[in-house]
């Protein structure tokens, strides 16, 4: 036995991936994922053409190993969160397509339900939006026919990936998800820890659809369609997973996922903490007894600005030129604001627009790639200040990861803008090696969580240096810039 199986099942691909007993990544298979645009502002995917492209990947890695499946020990799943998908118990067969998180078909739905705001806040720690599963199952149910009465009769199932993947994993024989994911739904309710009667006769979901809810580390059954005796033992939302994987076990721990968009999580203990500034509240796992939840922020364009560079404005060939333009020349005054679609957490301004400011006969690309780079920094430090206003307590270090976090002047000046530590693993492929870490605690391949503390490593530490004065000039610029975008509609 001498390996854990994670699979993370992302929007765009599947990927299967081998861990060893010092948690270092030993093969890794991959499969594309098509998602459909049946219409605008839809985002959909085959559910049958995920389940293939996960039983694909696990075939793949472990040909690409060369062992069997009796070498490994368990198997860890994460995967994209609050995407839906409704089948049939007779047929074991989707009867819509999954709607990814992405896609805003049921905004109508939720249009319809906002008196109910404060209420499913309270309840869920989320704010009523088509990105979470209830109104989508809501939609399928109304657009399939019977849906209602096929839901009440108790033929229709729901679930989220990691239910369907489960699901077809065991044969049919389990319906469960685990708490990170349930928690994603609007349906379930963080302080009671279940599913939650009135929150479902909101949406009119029957109570028989929805999946029996487990502690991430749990034996969710056996593996049968590899006629195997090994058991998935940890289920767990993608960034979830991420801040498992970043080995953020204790209160005030936080990680930030530096990819197209950026999601920062904060680990806040044992009790959900409810923002009154737009972060949501999430469950962070089960493991036994203990529940730990999470506070969640997000920013739109992160890596995506560096992207917009090189694409549209064409002042960089590739994404990792960025850094090396960015270093041809000091700040300049410059500030660019990448609301191209609007402005996350905390200002949730749809409207904005980007912006660029501090212009001057001498301003050139490197001070324009430049800008660009620390507009992330500057966007996950106002998402950061509201975490801590929020829970009370300074962030003493970053745990990061994603792709931007190969850009080690955009990492250098986080850290200085955020006056904190920055760490950056040596794995990054966080998600699957907290899914890993979660399936190898339950039975038993790593001891316990202080074990996994001390087999994780860093490839680089960043420490902030720049005097706080600066910082303060800086960040102050960046306010005023802000306040300037938005007056701009
Ligand atoms: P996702 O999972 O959202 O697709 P990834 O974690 O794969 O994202 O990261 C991709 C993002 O990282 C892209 O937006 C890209 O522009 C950015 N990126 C990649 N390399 C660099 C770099 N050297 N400097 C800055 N950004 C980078």
């Amino acid at each position: 036995m001498k390996y854990v199986l994670a699979i993370d099942q992302g929007t765009t691909s599947s990927r299967a991936m081998l861990f060893d007993k010092h948690g270092q990544p030993f093969q890794m298979a991959q499969r594309e994922v098509k998602c459909l645009f049946p219409n605008s502002g839809w985002v959909e995917a085959d559910a049958i053409a995920i389940w293939l492209s996960v039983m694909d990947v696990i075939n793949e890695v472990l040909v690409k190993a060369n062992i069997t499946i009796d070498d490994v020990s368990a198997v860890g799943l994460t995967n994209q969160r609050e995407t839906t998908i409704v089948w049939s118990k007779k047929t074991g067969m989707p009867v819509y397509n999954a709607i990814i998180w992405q896609s805003r078909q049921s905004a109508d739905i939720c249009d319809r339900l906002s008196d109910k705001k404060g209420l499913i806040h309270q309840k869920t720690g989320l704010l009523i939006n088509p990105y979470f599963s209830a109104s989508k199952v809501r939609f399928i149910l109304d657009h399939i026919e019977n849906g209602q009465e096929r839901a009440e009769s108790g033929e229709l199932l729901f679930g989220t990936i990691d239910s369907w993947i489960i699901y077809k994993m065991t044969n049919g024989k389990v319906h469960a998800t685990d708490v990170t994911n349930a928690s994603r739904t609007l349906l379930y309710n963080i302080k009671e820890m279940a599913w939650d009667k009135e929150l479902c006769d909101i949406f009119n979901i029957p109570m028989k659809m929805l999946p029996e809810v487990k502690p991430s580390a749990y034996d969710f059954g056996e593996m049968e369609f590899m006629k195997s005796n090994v058991h998935i033992t940890g289920v767990v939302g993608d960034q979830q997973a991420a801040l498992f994987g970043q080995t953020c076990f204790e209160e005030g721990e936080s990680k930030n996922t530096y990819g197209t968009g950026c999601f920062l999580l904060v680990n806040t203990g044992d009790k959900p903490v409810l923002s009154h500034n737009g972060l949501l509240t999430t469950v962070a796992w089960q493991i036994g007894d203990k529940v730990t939840y999470a506070l969640e922020g997000s920013v739109f364009i992160g890596g995506a600005v560096v992207q917009w560079l090189r694409d549209e404005m064409r002042l960089i060939h590739h994404s990792s030129d960025s850094e090396s333009v960015a270093l041809e020349s000091p700040t300049g005054g410059v500030y660019i604001v990448p609301a191209f679609t609007g402005l996350g957490t905390p200002y949730w301004d749809d409207d904005a627009r980007g912006a660029v400011f501090g212009l001057t006969r001498s301003t050139n690309r490197s001070q324009f790639v430049r800008a660009s780079l620390e507009s992330i920094a500057y966007q996950c430090k106002d998402v950061m200040e509201v975490i801590q206003k929020e829970t009370g307590k300074k962030i003493k270090s970053l745990k990061v990861d994603g792709g931007a976090t190969k850009n080690g002047y955009l990492m250098q000046f986080q850290s200085d803008i955020l006056g904190t530590v920055i760490k950056l693993p040596k794995c990054l492929e966080t998600t699957a090696l907290g899914a890993a870490y979660m399936a190898g605690l339950q039975c038993g391949f790593y001891q316990n969580l202080e074990s996994i503390r001390r087999i994780h490593e860093y490839q680089a530490i960043y420490e902030p240096k720049m005097d706080k004065k600066t910082v303060q000039g800086l960040y102050k610029g960046w306010k005023t810039a802000i306040k300037a975008t938005r007056m701009f509609k």
